[in-house]
């Protein structure tokens, strides 16, 4: 069997269901593509793909290459439209069989598609490694989806699982030859900016698994995890797990069985549960993603409320910039810019900024975050999204947050403001509107 296996948002080696799968053939091209779609500005001004997160996904890929050369192994990295790479590659060396990890979203289900219907002779398998569970070990049909989270955590919690059982096979060590070194347009792959801070965040598996590591068994920061979460700017409050498990270098079951493991054998508390439970957010917002489908994009969401939102473009670049009236949001905006992270916290209070304060449609600044975030994943991001606009996973509705209480809460002194230059020179107020403002979409 002659197989292509689709690198996607499963950069590693360790658990990773779907590697294993495509490691029973005789001949494996493992193939990553880069869309050159990302690098243009979509339908709602924002491009999907901006320079940190693309930076942290070169750095994954070079990292993914290194470890698979000692297995004889290369990373055929391809810059072009999926739909016409990958039906090219299965011509071009005798593919029978395409795996790929299954994953979220509408475009990569509509590629999918197109690419099984260009090929209708070609075996074509997903595998579900982004997630905990697997669709068939999770506590209830997909169709059943609970609409709050609460009722999702609490039937996955009477199961006593905390994750489907991981690989037996946790590194693959092995792997088939591909079809000879065939030359790939990496070259042409947009180049890489520097950033203007020093990052701490670093692409790859290893990289991944070192900051696990780190955040349970060297500094035990994770006991305190349930009381820090919400700092606004330091590093070890909350795990900064999300860029390496949002581009698959770092398996979500890994991290859910290390605290499991660190439970046993270091300390059990309820900073411990937290940072399940908070993992536990990014499966609801998987399984949601895959059960709602387009409805995660719509501006009525998938509870298909109306909300009064229009797009007024000064307010929207006076955010995008951090040149608004409102010095926490405006440092939030400025971190995120730089350094294209921003914690949890300052995340609700900019999404709540965006849609109450400055009346705008929340897709745009959900599109926003999705070229800003190096840990950008399309089910978190437009689910939490449409949480905090009222119109998803949220039965109370629309909520606002106080932004003035809440700079008194976590930035008393304006330290954060200070150092991410939230006091504005001449910030753009609420009141200027003119017609040219009025709705474009
Ligand atoms: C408007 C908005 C947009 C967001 N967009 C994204 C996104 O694109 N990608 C992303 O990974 N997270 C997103 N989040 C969730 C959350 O803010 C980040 O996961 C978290 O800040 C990452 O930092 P951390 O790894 O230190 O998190 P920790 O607090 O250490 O949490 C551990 C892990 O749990 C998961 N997690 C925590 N909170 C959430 C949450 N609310 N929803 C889903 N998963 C969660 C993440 O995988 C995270 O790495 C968003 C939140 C909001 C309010």
């Amino acid at each position: 069997m002659h197989t292509l296996y689709w690198f996607t948002r499963d950069l590693r080696l360790h658990d990773n269901a779907a590697l294993l799968a495509a490691s029973k053939s005789d001949m494996v091209l493992c193939v990553y593509v880069v869309d050159p779609r990302w690098f243009q500005p979509g339908p709602l001004q924002s491009k999907a793909m901006g320079d940190h997160r693309w930076r942290f996904l070169w750095q994954s890929l070079m990292a993914l290459e290194r470890t698979l050369r000692p297995l004889g192994q290369r990373l055929h990295i391809a810059f072009g439209e999926p739909e016409s790479v990958i039906p090219a590659l299965v011509q071009a060396h005798g593919i029978q069989r395409v795996i790929r990890s299954r994953q979220p979203g509408t475009d990569e289900a509509r590629q999918w598609q197109m690419i099984k219907e260009r090929k209708p002779d070609t075996l074509f398998q997903q595998f579900e490694t982004l997630s905990l569970f697997t669709e068939g070990s999770l506590p209830m049909e997909l169709g059943d989806l609970p609409d709050t989270f609460s009722q999702f955590r609490k039937l996955v919690e009477k199961t006593g699982e905390r994750c489907s059982e991981r690989l037996r096979i946790r590194t693959l060590t092995a792997l088939p030859p591909p079809p000879g070194f065939p030359e790939d347009n990496r070259g042409s792959c947009p180049p890489i900016a520097e950033p203007q801070h020093p990052l701490r965040f670093t692409g790859g598996e290893e990289a991944g698994l070192q900051q696990l590591r780190d955040f349970l068994f060297v500094t035990h920061a994770v006991d305190t995890y349930k009381e820090t979460r919400n700092a606004l700017d330091t590093w070890g409050a909350s795990s900064k797990f999300s860029p390496w498990l949002a581009n698959g270098s770092l398996s979500v079951r890994e991290v859910a069985d290390t605290i499991t493991e660190y439970e046993r054998s270091e300390t059990k508390n309820e900073s411990t549960y937290w940072l399940w439970f908070e993992l536990l957010w990014r499966e609801y917002f998987y399984w949601y993603a895959l059960k709602h489908g387009v409805n995660l994009f719509r501006r009525d969401g998938v509870q298909r409320k109306r909300r009064p939102a229009t797009f007024y473009g000064h307010r929207f670049k006076a955010w995008c910039q951090g040149n608004t009236e409102y010095p926490l949001v405006n440092a939030a905006m400025n971190q995120l810019r730089e350094t294209g992270y921003m914690s949890n916290r300052a995340r609700q209070l900019v999404a709540s900024c965006f849609v109450n304060e400055l009346e705008l449609d929340w897709r745009y600044g959900a599109a926003w975050f999705e070229e800003q975030l190096i840990d950008y994943d399309v089910a978190s991001n437009y689910g939490n999204w449409q949480y905090l606009a009222g119109v998803g996973a949220d039965p109370r509705g629309l909520r606002q947050f106080n932004l003035e209480k809440q700079a008194k809460q976590y930035d008393p002194l304006d330290t954060f403001v200070d150092r991410w230059g939230g006091h504005a020179d001449q910030p753009v107020g609420l009141h200027t509107v003119d017609a040219a403002d009025w709705p474009i979409s």
